[in-house]
């Protein structure tokens, strides 16, 4: 079975992204030195209350400014990096980033939530819970602010560690987000059986929800799943202010998309947050 996963992964990514074994070699060479380079940047992309519209939460995603071949897209080097070793590393980075960002906007009074990818490889990694700890001891940022993403594949690809380490990191107060919620094989088992707080539904079913029935029905469904079993949703690729109305009006809580803003540096995150907590200024006064 993992062979052939192995096999399935190599072919989806020597086919999409690198030409040739040569071609994945060099990439990997260059992913290793960007980390001692300092090439990898993080950009965080707001979640947005859909009443309210104030920025709740932002995602943190990874960059790679690559010298030569510019903006190197994380889809193309994650799976690289999963299966070289290499992913440990790069999530530690981003973590590390995140938290020491986020406790730097909390000392300015911004509170938000912080979410963090894993990959699949990090939920049977029993070190995970210590490591997630630990920086968050690091950099003074209570538990609760964090919000791990885990996909379907990542739950499914080893259940009994998988459940050791969400319930650890579950103990501690750390959030666990089901990212891409709907386009993973497993079955609903997983959402009694683990203690999950937030379902991201996948923007392949958001997007277009306006136009296609099917989706629509898809997300309206996935939302009143979600309120029974009192979970928090995020309904990823918010694409059109209309597609906001109407999540809004069919009761989901928090949105992400391109339509309520885009992944952005650090200190432009910082000016939507102050922006948003500088009061009304008052009416001057009629004569
Ligand atoms: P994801 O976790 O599902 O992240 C959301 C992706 O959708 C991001 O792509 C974001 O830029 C994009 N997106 C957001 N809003 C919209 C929209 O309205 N329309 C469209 N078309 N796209 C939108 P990005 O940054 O290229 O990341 C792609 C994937 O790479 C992520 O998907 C995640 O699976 C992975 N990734 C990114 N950063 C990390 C990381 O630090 N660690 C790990 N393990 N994976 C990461
Ligand atoms: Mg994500
Ligand atoms: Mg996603
Ligand atoms: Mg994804």
């Amino acid at each position: 079975y993992h062979a052939k996963l192995d096999r399935d992964r190599t072919c989806t990514y020597s086919a999409r992204y690198a030409v040739n074994t040569v071609e994945r070699l060099r990439l990997l060479t260059d992913l290793r030195a960007a980390i001692d380079a300092g090439q990898l940047a993080v950009e965080y992309q707001p979640q947005v209350d859909l009443v309210t519209r104030r920025v709740v939460a932002v995602e943190a995603l990874i960059r790679w400014r690559h010298p030569e071949r510019g903006m190197v897209p994380p889809d193309s080097f994650i799976p690289l990096a999963e299966n070289s070793g290499l992913i440990g590393e790069l999530t530690e980075y981003v973590l590390d980033t995140a938290l020491a960002t986020l406790a730097g906007w909390r000392r300015s009074g911004h509170d938000i939530r912080m979410s963090v990818n894993l990959s699949a490889r990090h939920l049977s990694e029993l070190s995970l819970p210590r490591v997630v700890t630990e920086s968050l001891d690091r950099h003074g940022v209570p538990a609760s602010s964090l919000v791990l993403e885990v996909t379907e594949t990542g739950i499914l690809s080893d259940p009994a560690r998988v459940d050791l380490i969400i319930g650890a990191l579950r103990l501690f107060g750390v959030g666990i987000a089901v990212d891409d919620y709907g386009t993973g094989h497993a079955s609903l088992g997983y959402l009694k059986r683990l203690d999950i707080d937030e379902l991201k539904i996948d923007r392949s079913f958001v997007s277009d929800m306006g136009r296609d029935a099917q989706d629509h029905a898809i997300v309206r469904s996935t939302l009143a799943l979600a309120r029974d079993l009192g979970l928090r949703v995020v309904a990823e690729g918010i694409e059109e202010e209309s597609t906001a109305a109407e999540l809004r009006a069919l009761g989901c809580d928090v949105g992400q998309g391109y339509h309520l803003g885009r992944p952005v540096p650090a200190a432009e995150v910082v000016r939507i947050l102050d922006e948003q907590t500088v009061p009304v200024p008052p009416r001057p006064a009629t004569v």
